[in-house]
């Protein structure tokens, strides 16, 4: 479908974003997965009673580490370190790697908890892994280990992926630890765990509301794919739902070939904004990364995760709420993170305007005329992140995009491979699906710009 033409007054954001000054790449950038140096070990609950032994590898003597279900990489195995009766030793460089395939296929749809044995002779951060059969991408959890023997236990919950491809635990088929330093490790065992009584969307949600300030306060609405979430008396679930709904309606519209989404798509609002910002700080703490919403995002998307602080400046429904929804839809649905690129941006600020009813003509108008070498459609369509200054162009280059059947429908379509290529880069797309390399789709689409809104 076409996007309604967009009516009257300007997005005060918008406005605002286009004619702030240009920051610098680097605080545009999404949270980057480092970790900070403090990262505490998780707590173990291990004797948590009711969990399921799903599999279990032990590590006594060096025959534990031999091929052919062993990899290693910057890790060797000084068979005189390991003593009778104890666990292996194994001797890494930093950025080492061991990855096992086990003999039977991994139940990975009744795992929510692994649980690692190890004894080091000096503290070190290792990150447990999982790698994700269809895409070779992992999902991962740094641990920082203490000094002595520990059993570790990493919620599946808790591990979360990098930028590009999205990887699932559940579609692991083998797991490792990367050493994040080097150094000696005494491996003992390896155990992944799971209670069964609860579906994996249910076990997200407790999770989720858990991280909210008072998890008792938080409602939960659900229809369809999603589920909103929120500690805010004031807020209007039912209003939200109904706008989210319509929003995926547009979206299924504008692509068809969207798959459904595999899991719930969460939508939290928080009471406040200070609430909003605990919830990263608890969440990604969790995670072992610390991935804190900018001071000027209303609204963040993390993991497939939406959220935003409730506000009634705009109505029952802050467009922010649309706009993250729709980051968190596609993510769910593609397997794609959004991490702020040209395509999701230019179709979730689309979507947000259609809930604003707010009209992009001014600032459209104006950033053509700002618009300069930096401009180049070339450098927006890479799949890296973009920064605010440049939504409007996003949200025109998509309107343009999907104005025409012809190039919708190859939207529609690029849109698949970049899910397979785990980035919305359009550059070596392009001459494929729109039969035309970037710079001359940049030329049209100007043109198409200074036609309509200059
Ligand atoms: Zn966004």
């Amino acid at each position: 479908m076409r996007f309604a033409p967009l009516h009257a007054t300007a997005l005060a954001a918008l406005l605002w974003w286009s004619m702030r000054p240009a920051e610098p790449a680097s605080a545009g950038e999404p949270p980057c997965p480092s970790v900070p140096d403090d990262a505490t070990s998780p707590k173990d609950d291990a004797a948590r009673p009711g969990s399921d032994l799903l599999y279990r590898r032990t590590f006594l003597g060096d025959e534990a580490l031999r091929a052919p279900w062993i990899e290693l990489r910057g890790v060797e195995v000084p068979i005189e370190r390991t003593q009778p009766g104890h666990g292996v030793v194994v001797r890494a460089a930093a950025g080492g790697s061991l990855r096992i395939a086990p003999e039977a296929a991994l139940p990975m749809a009744l795992v929510d908890r692994v649980l690692l044995s190890v004894s080091a002779p000096t503290a070190m951060a290792v990150e447990f892994e999982l790698v994700d059969a269809s895409n070779g991408a992992r999902t991962y959890r740094r641990i920082a280990l203490a000094q002595g023997a520990q059993l570790i236990t990493i919620p599946i919950a808790d591990l979360h992926y990098d930028r590009g491809r999205v990887a699932l635990p559940s579609r692991s088929t083998r797991w490792g630890l990367r050493f994040v330093d080097g150094g000696e490790l005494e491996l003992r065992a390896l155990e992944f765990r799971g209670d069964h009584q609860l579906g994996a969307d249910d076990r997200e949600l407790a999770t989720l509301r858990d991280d909210f300030d008072e998890p008792e306060r938080v409602r939960m609405h659900r229809r369809g794919a999603f589920v909103v979430l929120t500690d805010a008396p004031q807020l209007d679930a039912r209003a939200v739902l109904d706008a989210i709904d319509a929003m995926e309606r547009r979206t299924r519209g504008a692509l068809p070939s969207m798959p459904a989404p595999r899991r719930a798509v969460p939508l939290l609002v928080f009471a406040d904004d200070a609430g909003y910002r605990r919830f990263w700080q608890r969440l990604s703490a969790r995670a072992g990364v610390s991935v804190v919403p900018r001071s000027q995002d209303e609204g963040y998307t993390w993991m497939g995760i939406a959220s935003a602080s409730y506000s009634d400046e705009y109505g029952a429904v802050r467009p922010t709420y649309v706009h993250e929804a729709h980051h968190a839809l596609l993510e769910r649905s593609y397997g794609l993170a959004a991490q702020r690129s040209w395509l999701f941006e230019g179709l979730a600020v689309l979507e947000q305007l259609a809930v604003s009813r707010q009209d992009l003509t001014p600032v459209y108008h104006r950033g053509l005329r700002r618009a300069d070498a930096a401009s180049h459609v070339h450098d927006l369509v890479t799949g890296q992140p973009i920064s605010n200054k440049n939504y409007w162009q996003a949200a025109m280059l998509v309107q343009w995009l999907l104005a025409d059947p012809g190039r919708a429908a190859a939207l529609d379509a690029t849109l698949l491979e970049m899910a397979a290529r785990g980035s919305t880069d359009l550059v070596p797309l392009a001459p494929r699906y729109f039969g035309a390399d970037v710079r001359a789709l940049g030329r049209e689409f100007w043109t198409w710009a200074w036609q309509q809104w200059g």
